[in-house]
């Protein structure tokens, strides 16, 4: 279970909806894509909750599918409450 790094990230157990956007990089080839909320919607209704889960699920199109130990991924999370998004609620709220 503690086998690749986002599983030891501190984010790890946090929910998949409270993201807003994922960067993923390929460090074997440097192709990159944005997953982004539609996305990540789809995933959750899908049955991904946390966002190791998510983690787990991502993979380089271009490379040879690996066990998710074995994948040289960059993951960078966007997330509800450290973007321009948290104003966006509160203004909601408000
Ligand atoms: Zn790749």
């Amino acid at each position: 279970m503690f086998c690749s790094a986002p599983v030891n990230h501190p984010e790890s157990r946090r929910l998949v909806v409270e993201l807003t956007s994922v960067y993923v990089a390929c460090d074997d080839c440097g192709r990159s894509s944005v997953l982004r909320m539609p996305e990540i919607m789809m995933a959750s209704r899908k049955g991904v909750q946390t966002y190791q889960e998510l983690c787990q699920r991502f993979r380089c199109a271009e490379c040879p599918p690996l066990a998710p130990a074995f994948r040289n991924l960059t993951i960078r999370p966007t997330w509800l409450d450290d973007s321009s998004y948290g104003r966006v609620k509160d203004d909601l709220v408000n």
